[in-house]
């Protein structure tokens, strides 16, 4: 919670729950990665807030997008970013919208099998694609388990494929899961890319780089490391398995560049019990839950912190629920959330580190409710 985001808030009564997003944060976390990877280019996964404004501010700044979609890469361009600063970086693309990134001039593509590559190789010949690889994502708090990647072996022989089929095989790329608190979790996938490397280069083709994704985390209730202490790591783990030979890098922040720059200001709208059993939890309901853009407290992954006007006094546990007609869009109940016993219906709360994921997974009318307020300052 910076300053400036507590006076806006302070003189611009609103409505509803609104996201406010400081941009002088977002600039900082971009400088603070620019600093801790110095050989490593920027690639921002946009999905994580593709505000305009964020990203012109980016794009000023030099970053370069990772993007899933031609909406996305639209967007990048809106913002004043050439299209030699975007990849397409999702996996899962139809052969039509690879042909129109191509018209767009975007000539780095993600892979893992051999049935993208060659919808690349009819749609974009001869551009650089890199193969990503599988990771478990222990050790992170929204794991991206199993949907994405091939394992290693497997790697060398879609990139191999790509090499026949007159593509660029330009790298191999892995995501750690994101809110990876564990820095350590890079070593093991820069292990098995350096063997893909070599496997390959034993049959002549060379890679160029390595994709070390996103993954950096937001300080959220628990303490994480800084971005030095992920930087020092990696740099380390990629000596370790590259030697002097290290690479061309690139990492793909989304949370770790926008999460702690956002507050979302919410409004208690009822807090009752289910029974008159004094041991009953109590219930509070706010005026954002899962469907109004914090989906990411599903199986109650991520915890946000939450400020009232009332901290300091004494708490209870509560459920804390979202205003909506779905039974799911209960936030946190396994693990009750200690909020003050003096909280009342109609009070503020703020809850912290929402800069990240929220506005993109707002629903457009759920129950009516409009999607998430957005405002950059
Ligand atoms: C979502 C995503 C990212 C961003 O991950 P964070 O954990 O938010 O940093 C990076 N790369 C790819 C391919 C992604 O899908």
């Amino acid at each position: 919670m910076t300053d400036r985001i507590r006076n806006y808030l302070a003189a611009t009564p609103f409505e509803g729950p609104r996201l406010v997003v400081d941009l002088d944060v977002v600039r900082d976390n971009y400088r603070s990665f620019a600093k801790a990877l110095p050989d490593t280019r920027v690639f921002y996964a946009v999905k994580a807030n593709p505000e305009p404004q964020v990203l012109q501010l980016l794009a000023g700044l030099g970053s370069c997008f990772d993007t899933a979609s031609v909406q996305e890469m639209r967007m990048v361009l809106a913002a004043g970013a050439t299209a030699d600063r975007i990849s397409f970086g999702n996996t899962v693309k139809k052969e039509r919208d690879i042909a129109t990134a191509r018209q767009l001039g975007v000539d780095l593509y993600a892979v893992d099998c051999v049935e993208e590559v060659e919808k690349i190789a009819r749609a974009a010949p001869g551009a650089k694609v890199f193969a990503r690889i599988l990771c478990d994502g222990s050790g992170a708090e929204w794991p991206l388990s199993r949907k994405f990647g091939c394992v290693p072996e497997m790697a060398v022989d879609v990139l191999e494929h790509a090499h026949r089929l007159g593509l660029i095989a330009y790298g191999v790329s892995f995501h750690v899961g994101s809110q990876q608190r564990d820095p350590k979790m890079w070593d093991g996938a820069l292990a098995s890319a350096a063997t893909i490397f070599r496997t390959l280069a034993e049959r002549g083709i060379h890679l160029s780089m390595v994709n070390l994704g996103g993954g950096f985390p937001t300080r959220y209730l628990k303490k994480v490391p800084g971005v030095r202490s992920y930087g020092e790591a990696i740099f380390g783990a990629l000596r370790k398995h590259f030697g002097n030979r290290i690479p061309e890098t690139i990492i793909e922040p989304g949370r770790g560049m926008v999460g702690n720059a956002g507050v979302i200001e919410s409004e208690v709208v009822l807090i009752s019990k289910k029974s008159n059993d004094e041991s009953e939890a109590r219930w509070v309901y706010l005026d954002i839950g899962k469907f109004g853009g914090l989906a990411e407290t599903m199986d109650e992954a991520i915890r946000y912190p939450i400020k009232t006007e009332r901290d300091g006094a004494e708490t209870v546990p509560c459920v804390l629920a979202g205003p909506t007609c779905d039974s799911a869009d209960v936030m946190y109940e396994k693990v009750p959330y200690e909020l003050p016993i003096s909280l009342e219906i109609g009070d503020r709360v703020l809850i912290e580190a929402t800069g990240a994921y929220t506005t993109t997974y707002s629903s457009v009318a759920f129950n009516g409710f409009p999607p998430l307020h957005t405002v950059c300052i």
